[in-house]
């Protein structure tokens, strides 16, 4: 069965605003999916409904054949807002192994997969500096680190990317397919950028607006080398 089904998935906020309305998808296990449409398409609400951040108002979303209940534990979630997402009062190496205790590691085990994921951003050499000392894309490649360490089954990016400079981008674009490659772990990357989305995705996923709905549904063939 697939790693992630969604099923007939409807969010309205609050205020009755209705995000996404009746969205089905199915991701297999180590496929990487970009998500792309326009801004409020409904791009972060679907990945808050993964992620058990929001409760979707109807359908399911099955995670490991199992329908989830409030924030599955094989799952990691980056936010494109660094600045919010590390905590200052811990080292770097420490907000990559926190994580980890809920895998029931010791913490000579946190800290070394704290520092072997911080090695794969090429950020070793910044272990026991604080989040305030670094740059934003720094920061940013932190965030990714734990998310990486904590080696999830589902991988949930919500435009990673926005917020390094191109260089940067393209290292953790790589870097995302390597990781997958390896890993295999199962992504979903909510992006702006339609070169990022067909450069790492295997799928394209076009969100349309009002309410949110699936448009297209790609698979990207690359050529024979
Ligand atoms: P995207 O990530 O594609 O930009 P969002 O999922 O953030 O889209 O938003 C989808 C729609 O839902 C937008 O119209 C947005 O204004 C609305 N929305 C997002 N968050 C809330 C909220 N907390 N309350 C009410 N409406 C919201
Ligand atoms: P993105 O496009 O990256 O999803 P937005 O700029 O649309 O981000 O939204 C930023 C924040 O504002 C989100 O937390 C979202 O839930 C909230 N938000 C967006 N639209 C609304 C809205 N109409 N009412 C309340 N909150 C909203």
């Amino acid at each position: 069965f697939p790693l992630l089904e969604i099923k007939d998935l409807t969010h309205a906020y609050a205020d009755g605003h209705v995000a996404i309305k009746d969205v089905n998808l199915s991701v297999a296990d180590g496929e990487l999916v970009s998500i792309v449409g326009p801004s409020g398409c409904g791009k972060s609400t679907l990945l808050r409904c993964i992620a058990g951040l929001i409760r979707p108002t109807q359908g399911h979303v099955i995670l490991d054949g199992k329908p989830t209940e409030g924030i599955p534990d094989n799952l990691a979630v980056v936010f494109q807002d660094y600045s919010r997402s590390l905590f200052p009062w811990l080292t770097v190496r420490d907000n990559v192994a926190l994580p980890l205790k809920r895998r029931g590691m010791s913490r000579a085990e946190r800290r070394e997969a704290a520092m072997e994921a911080l090695e794969a951003v090429g950020l070793a050499a910044a272990a026991g500096k604080f989040p305030w000392q670094l740059s934003g894309g720094m920061q940013q490649r932190v965030s990714i680190a734990r998310a990486l360490a904590y080696r999830p089954s589902l991988l949930l990016m919500d435009e990673p990317f926005g917020s390094v400079d191109a260089q940067t981008r393209e290292d953790l674009e790589d870097l995302t397919l390597r990781v997958r490659g390896s890993d295999g772990m199962t992504i979903l990357l909510v992006t702006h950028d339609i070169d990022e989305s067909v450069y790492v995705g295997d799928r394209v996923v076009v969100l349309g607006s009002s309410p949110g709905h699936i448009k297209a549904d790609l698979r990207i063939d690359l050529p024979a080398p």
